[in-house]
């Protein structure tokens, strides 16, 4: 760990996604003062949310909401909660943010929001309180054309149903579009709930058809049972592939012959780990204890959506997969990377593989200014056409460059659109 001489100590994270900016600065003949302007945040707000406990005590908790750039549109990324993130991940991910929304050809910037809490260890009503006031706290600085929030690991659409309610209340009208991934009864669209999923799906498909002709009996081994884990799993098996295993924080699930993951879509309540014991209860699947089990399977694909550095220098030596579709954000570090490129395992970038959920926000955002809705399988439609059409663009522009990673091609493509901008606008 050093310090960057700012705001906060760096992590082995920032320092990566930081890495990731400078080579594909460097790679795509970009100037360095371009590295410059993205290697800080425009704007950090840094609060402190009081919430009454259960047990009448009040408790702090250190709250971020890290504006990266908006040279493309208001800002735009999720929220996590989670018991070890730092101001500096927090920074990191919201660099990532910035990229995904430029790839994705949506009209955002990047930014990204933390509360340090293990949201499991609070009542519904201390999680509640503690959402609402996270959003009274950030108001000044968002809005449904300055920025817009959205779920990230250990959020849902309950906490952004609170968070639009309060930031609504405080404007003394209703604001649809301040906060996205909404439940379908407040303003949300049905095919959020599994749309990141759903949009890992679809890479992983084109992906397979680029690679084998096809994804129809391809084995697929997904880390994490949150939302993109399970839906993930779900929506990859409907496009054909046969589902091997799935894990959790209490290891994992695994069936020669495939899941049956129909039992994610019947189990839509249902935390990881009691996830996981109902494919071994239902399904008859083994449950090997070790979670870290599901990255040596002998599978074609592998799909890390849980955190990040996941794949690391001392385990990436185990994969046996030809191909990694990251549905988390950032959990392959470039040490692993390094590994995988030299033996030509391909690795489909976050940035690409898991903007489903960004791009579903921006649909949702677009329904919500206009107050318009689209059905189901209208939006759906629209989401995959957009995930192809990014896969597709990534893909081609990796076939020219082809001593390249598939992510140096994601993040010059990503680069260039904002830098072309950032010229345009008269910024650098
Ligand atoms: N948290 C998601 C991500 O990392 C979605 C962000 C959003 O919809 O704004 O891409």
């Amino acid at each position: 760990m050093s310090h960057t001489g700012g705001a906060y100590i760096t992590t082995a994270f920032l320092e990566n996604t930081l890495y990731m900016i400078k080579r594909g600065v460097e790679l795509g003949g970009l100037p360095v003062e371009f590295y410059e302007a993205l290697s800080k945040p425009k704007r950090i707000l840094i609060v402190n949310i009081p919430v009454k406990m259960d047990n009448g005590k009040i408790q702090y908790f250190e709250g971020y909401r890290v504006q990266h750039c908006d040279v493309l549109g208001p800002f735009k990324g999720g929220v996590r909660f989670h018991p070890e993130v730092t101001l500096a991940d927090d920074v990191a991910l919201a660099v990532l943010m910035t990229l995904k929304n430029s790839l994705a050809g949506l009209p955002y910037g990047g930014a990204k929001g933390a509360v340090r809490v293990d949201p499991k260890k609070l009542s519904q009503r201390e999680l509640e309180e503690l959402s609402r006031g996270y959003a009274r706290a950030i108001a000044p600085l968002i809005g449904d054309v300055v920025d817009i929030p959205a779920p990230d690991v250990g959020t849902n659409a309950q906490i952004m149903a609170w968070m639009v309610d309060e930031y609504s209340k405080l404007k003394g009208y209703n604001v649809p579009g301040v906060f996205t991934s909404k439940p379908p009864e407040l303003w949300g669209n049905p095919v959020r709930e599994y749309a990141t999923g759903f949009g890992v799906a679809v890479v992983t498909r084109e992906m397979a058809k680029k690679q084998w002709g096809q994804l129809e009996g391809k084995m697929v081994a997904i880390q994490g049972l949150g939302n993109v884990g399970r839906w993930t799993a779900y929506w990859v098996a409907k496009l054909g592939a046969k589902v091997v295993a799935v894990s959790d924080i209490n290891g994992v699930a695994y069936k020669k012959d495939g899941l049956n993951t129909d039992i994610i879509a019947e189990n839509r309540g249902l935390s990881g780990p009691s996830l996981l014991e109902t494919f071994v209860a239902k399904d008859g699947a083994e449950h090997i204890r070790n979670p870290d089990a599901i990255f040596s399977l002998e599978v074609d694909v592998l799909i890390p959506a849980a955190i990040e550095n996941v794949i690391r220098g001392d385990n990436v030596g185990g994969v046996r997969a030809r191909v990694v579709v990251e549905g988390a954000n950032g959990p392959t570090t470039p040490e692993a990377e390094r590994v995988l490129y030299q033996r030509g395992v391909l690795v489909v970038p976050d940035i690409l593989a898991n903007a489903g959920g960004v791009v579903m926000s921006y649909l949702e955002w677009v329904e919500n200014l206009q107050w318009y809705i689209w059905d189901e399988e209208e939006t759906r439609r629209r989401l995959e056409s957009i995930m192809t059409t990014n896969f597709n663009r990534v893909y081609q522009r990796w076939e020219r460059e082809k001593q390249w990673t598939m992510r140096d091609a994601a993040i010059v493509t990503a680069l260039e659109r904002i830098y072309k901008t950032m010229k345009t606008r008269g910024w650098i």
